[in-house]
């Protein structure tokens, strides 16, 4: 007998030779500057909670406000069982947040991308896509079953190129960019994607996961950022990251959002977020509008983190966010420096192949408001300490 799954245990192996295995920790505290890892404590530089409002207090008492008075679940999916005031509520304040129009929530980002990609392309027409744009895009692109034609990198002379080679040949096309790509905090530059896309008359989708909460006025993002409102066909975020909850938001003009309301197919065949993630968004909003001081913070944060690696002598690559790559080449120098990280204190995950092309392994330190000074310099010192055991700084 042959054993069916012995190429798995095979493929397992390979990635544990190759330093490139996840070995996924496991956390005993709520998010925040300091977590307990596999029962010891650590310096959150890992999470996406960029304005500390995972466990914010008032996030999380509106969260259980609503399970008091509507439960917690949504029961099917809205289209069948409709749809509860809550996310209907969350929908209009994103919208208004972001200068739209209009908005519908998802499970996650990932779904919102594989909802909306082949709502609006099919087999037919085309997909002009940015090579390093996130698996869920990627994902939604396949199924869509459109051509996907790659250009290179935020490269919008690249995207012109290959627009005017194809474009022509194709009913409908749609450009697609992450707007902050996540694994070296480099922002798409959007005007002039924008520019060309207009010209070739394709429709715009920017998925916004990372730079929700972090770019623009107050956190409104990147079309906010680049004042492009009213231009941006398909706006996409998550819920998951600045927001601190978890969900998934398309945002646009009424006949974007009615269309997926009718042919999103995670929408009509997947529940909805849950009650208390929709009252914790809502409050996450909420703290948004008031105020920016949390994105005042993170920001200071970054800059202070930033200019302190450099001077330190490492690589902090090409990010112009809070995200901060530490470029230390191979994975397994990369996997190393993560664990000597952690003797001292510090939880930051390395990232390899196929998260990162081969060669280009690094640590990602996630900057957040919820770090303090104090905190920002232990981190600081421990990677001194490290970096110089390891020869990446002298
Ligand atoms: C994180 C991320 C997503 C997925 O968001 P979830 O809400 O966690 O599913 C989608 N797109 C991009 C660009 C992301 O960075």
């Amino acid at each position: 007998m042959t054993n069916k799954l012995q190429w798995i245990q095979d493929e397992l192996q390979n990635l544990k030779q190759g330093g490139l295995y996840n070995n996924i920790r496991t956390l005993g505290s709520p998010q925040g500057a300091w977590l307990i890892v596999d029962g010891r404590r650590a310096l959150n530089f890992c999470s996406n909670n960029y304005l500390g409002l995972a466990n914010h207090p008032r996030v999380t008492a509106a969260a259980q406000q609503a399970i008091d008075r509507y439960g917690v679940g949504p029961a099917a999916v809205r289209s069948i069982a409709g749809t509860m005031e809550l996310h209907v509520e969350l929908e209009r304040r994103l919208a208004q947040f972001k200068g739209v129009e209009a908005a519908i929530t998802f499970q996650s980002g990932f779904t919102a991308n594989l909802a909306t990609v082949p709502a609006v392309v099919g087999k037919d027409d085309a997909v002009f896509s940015d090579e390093l744009n996130h698996a869920s895009i990627i994902d939604g692109c396949r199924l869509s079953g459109a051509r996907i034609i790659r250009y290179a990198h935020c490269d919008p002379q690249d995207l012109e190129r290959v627009l005017k080679e194809n474009r022509s040949q194709f009913p409908r096309a749609i450009v697609i960019t992450d707007g902050v790509f996540s694994m070296d905090g480099d922002v798409a530059p959007l005007d002039q994607i924008y520019a060309v896309s207009q010209n070739y008359e394709a429709i715009l989708m920017v998925d916004d996961a990372h730079g929700e909460g972090v770019l623009g006025h107050g956190g409104r993002g990147i079309v906010d950022h680049f004042s492009l409102h009213g231009k941006v066909d398909i706006e996409i975020g998550t819920l998951s990251k600045a927001f601190g909850v978890v969900g998934g938001v398309v945002a646009g003009s009424p006949v974007i959002v009615e269309w997926l309301r009718q042919r999103g197919r995670p929408f009509l065949f997947s529940s909805a977020m849950t009650v208390p993630d929709v009252a914790a968004c809502l409050a996450a909003v909420d703290l948004l509008e008031e105020s920016t001081s949390l994105v005042d913070k993170l920001w200071d944060n970054a800059r202070y983190f930033k200019a302190e690696m450099k001077r330190l002598g490492f690589d902090t690559g090409v990010s112009t966010t809070p995200i901060t790559p530490v470029m230390l080449g191979e994975a397994p120098l990369a996997q190393q420096f993560s664990r000597e990280l952690f003797e001292y204190g510090v939880f930051a995950m390395a990232l390899g192949f196929p998260t990162v092309p081969r060669g280009k392994a690094r640590i990602r330190v996630m900057i957040s408001a919820a770090h303090e000074r104090a905190d920002l310099d232990q981190g600081l010192e421990a990677f001194a300490r490290v970096g110089r055991k390891l020869g990446v700084i002298r």
